[in-house]
């Protein structure tokens, strides 16, 4: 488990360190969670098993704000028993989202003191 691993991104190594995969092995059911409207769901693995979540940014479908990959329900979480459990049952991406996750830089006519922070955050906590 331990050794290290050169990976070739053009070769056919079939298991990939820090996919989505590795992570529900580790960690099981996941969910994200969306810290501007305080609700969550759970995190649908389809199509992203074999996706670097390193790489993979997840959007609010209901306000655009960047969402979370939590471990751990937010409800069990202190602090965080308001979250609601908001399934989305066709999500679909925020128009702001969007234009964030493709790098296009709208002007920001939007408040932003909603706390959002830069850069990609996997909570670490168990
Ligand atoms: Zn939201």
């Amino acid at each position: 488990m331990a050794r290290s691993v050169t990976v070739d991104m053009t070769g056919p190594w079939p298991h990939k360190p820090y996919t989505f995969r590795a992570l529900q092995k580790t960690f099981g059911l996941m969910w994200v969670r969306c810290d501007t409207c305080r609700r969550y769901a759970a995190l649908r693995l389809t199509g992203l098993l074999d996706v670097d979540y390193r790489t993979k940014r997840f959007s609010c479908s209901r306000c655009g704000s960047e969402a979370w990959v939590c471990v751990v329900e937010p409800t069990k979480e202190k602090g965080m028993q308001d979250y609601c459990l908001d399934e989305v049952e066709d999500p679909q991406r925020h128009p702001a989202a969007v234009d964030r996750l493709t790098g296009k830089r709208p002007r920001r006519k939007v408040a932003h003191s909603s706390g959002e922070l830069p850069g990609r955050k996997i909570d670490p906590r168990r």
